[in-house]
């Protein structure tokens, strides 16, 4: 005998109040509860912290059966069980971490009625036997979390999330809710229709996080200008700084733990039981720093992370997004802090010429981080870019450093072409190539044994750069490869030029550059005071 879960509640506002104790509905939830409710498909595209959860935890109360969540956040199913069982939900959990005996006993529960909310791994949903088994059972609704993992456009892709296409035919009657804090129109209309939504209604809400300080500034000593702004804006604050490579996230909590701060390492190639104990110090204690790869933070709900720090270049503006959207989920200020520089550029152009997709998915890597370079350098208000990219139209912000200190731009053609002209130079006279240190150094008229080696004093641009200083001339470089008049290749990053370049040495293309500060930022303001 096949036993549906009995609605519970009346109304939305009633589970709200008495399941979850809040009085009102945030932003558009009421909206969406209700048509979920009703029946109706929805997409929700709502920012990390707006309150996705009761989307579909509200719907699931109110009507018969069992809401079925689809999320592939395994690592925090037990949390969410745990968070929706205090407060009286039957909650469970189906997913690889499980033994037999668990598992059955999840599933007679769903069989007899029992369970409200049910979190499914996306690898389980895609078994045959899964559906099958849920198939027996009565479904209230089909909630797909994370929805843009569906995406192959998008930074997050996971192949399982294919599967859930067939939810669709198999379960027309079943209402179904996706939802993402990944905003940009090409992923929107891709998990429509991956997911066969096209009869969903479509709830976008305000991307806008006002309380984030958005700040990038140029890297030059990464880790002691991360102690700076830690100790100087943000002590005894929690917060997380990410790094790209595992090495450098030990080096840096390492390195921050010898002064003094609370820094924990965390990343894939840690332990599961240290990264769970990670995980729980870092929601439970005070003031505690995790220096990690994108591994962690995906879900994690502390409200009162007061910063994001990244020491290494975010490979989308998603990712970049998303990551700094963990500060300040309470609504207080907080800071989201990156630190960029020549070397990123060239690591991440390099990663993508190295990477094993095809051509279309090096091609989409490259748009994601030029769009990524694109908000770096800019010199108009980060938050319009921001919001810009996801669609949304935004004034100048006030609250972000090229609103608070406006960064000059300058004329930099006649710099760009003494570099792009000594490139050419070495390319087309010598077949020689070279990376950024040595050009910088025919540029200033530097005599390093590389320079007496290859003669480079008798090029004709042979210190006619000595203007500008080593470090503007990396700004330079770097800003060049950004709007891909350069290009960094093989594996010391050397330079060559690109078909843009021409354009700019025959002097029809002015470039006009982002001047930076010759040495590491103040603050542009105490951010709580
Ligand atoms: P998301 O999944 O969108 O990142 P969550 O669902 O985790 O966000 O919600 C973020 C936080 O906001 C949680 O602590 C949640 O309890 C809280 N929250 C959600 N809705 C409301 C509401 N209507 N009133 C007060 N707090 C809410
Ligand atoms: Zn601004």
């Amino acid at each position: 005998v096949v036993r549906a879960t009995p609605a519970r509640f009346a109304s939305a506002a009633e589970a709200l109040r008495t399941v979850f104790g809040y009085e009102e509905f945030r932003g558009q939830q009421q909206a969406i509860i209700e048509r979920v409710a009703a029946g109706g498909d929805a997409v929700v595209l709502m920012p990390t912290g707006g309150g996705k959860s009761l989307c579909y935890q509200i719907p699931s109360l109110l009507r018969e059966g069992t809401g079925v969540v689809v999320s592939p956040l395994i690592a925090l199913m037990q949390d969410q069980v745990d968070a929706l069982t205090a407060v009286g939900v039957r909650a469970a959990f189906l997913n690889s971490t499980q033994d037999a005996a668990a598992r059955s006993a999840v599933e007679r529960a769903y069989l007899s009625g029992e369970l409200d909310v049910l979190y499914v791994a996306p690898e389980r949903l895609s078994s045959e036997s899964t559906k099958r088994f849920l198939e027996r059972g009565s479904i209230a609704l089909f909630a797909i979390d994370e929805a843009h993992c569906v995406s192959q456009w998008g930074h997050d892709f996971r192949p399982d999330y294919l599967a859930l296409s067939e939810l669709a035919e198999r379960w027309p009657d079943v209402p179904r809710i996706a939802l993402t804090a990944t905003a940009t129109e090409a992923t929107h209309r891709e998990l429509t229709s991956r997911l066969k939504l096209e009869g969903a209604e479509h709830f976008v809400s305000d991307f806008d996080r006002p309380n984030i300080q958005y700040r990038i500034v140029p890297k030059v000593e990464p880790r002691k200008q991360l102690l700076d702004f830690i100790t100087s804006e943000h002590p005894g604050d929690a917060g997380i700084v990410y790094a790209l490579s595992r090495a450098s996230v030990e080096k840096t909590a390492e390195f921050l733990s010898s002064h003094g701060l609370a820094a924990l390492p965390y990343h894939a190639g840690l332990d599961a039981s240290l990264r769970a104990r990670t995980q729980s110090r870092f929601l439970r204690e005070e003031g505690v720093i995790v220096v990690a790869t994108i591994a962690f933070g995906m879900g994690i709900d502390k409200p009162d992370v007061r910063f994001v720090a990244h020491i290494d270049l975010p490979k989308s503006v998603e990712g970049y997004y998303q990551e700094t959207g963990r500060a300040g989920r309470d609504g207080l200020p907080s800071t989201a802090w990156l630190a960029y520089g020549l070397q990123d550029v060239v690591q991440q152009r390099r990663m993508i010429d190295d990477s094993p997709g095809d051509l279309a998915h090096r091609r989409r890597m490259t748009q994601h981080l030029d769009a990524m370079l694109a908000l770096c350098e800019t010199v108009q208000c980060r938050r319009i870019d921001l919001l810009g990219y996801f669609g949304q139209p935004s004034g100048p912000c006030g609250n972000c450093d090229t609103c608070l200190t406006p960064p000059e731009s300058w004329d930099g053609t006649v710099p760009a072409q003494k570099l792009l002209s000594t490139v050419v130079r070495l390319q087309r006279e010598r077949n020689q190539r070279f990376g950024a240190g040595h050009l910088v150094d025919i540029l200033r008229g530097k005599r390093t044994a590389r320079v007496e080696q290859y003669g480079h004093d008798r090029l004709s641009t042979w210190a006619i750069g000595d203007d500008l200083s080593e470090s503007q001339w990396r700004g330079v470089i770097r800003q060049l490869i950004a709007k891909e008049l350069l290009k960094p290749e093989g594996e010391y990053g050397v330079l060559t030029i690109t078909p843009a370049s021409a354009e700019v040495l025959s002097g029809g293309r002015p470039v006009v550059l982002r001047r930076e500060p010759d040495r590491p930022e103040r603050a542009p303001r105490a951010s709580r005071s």
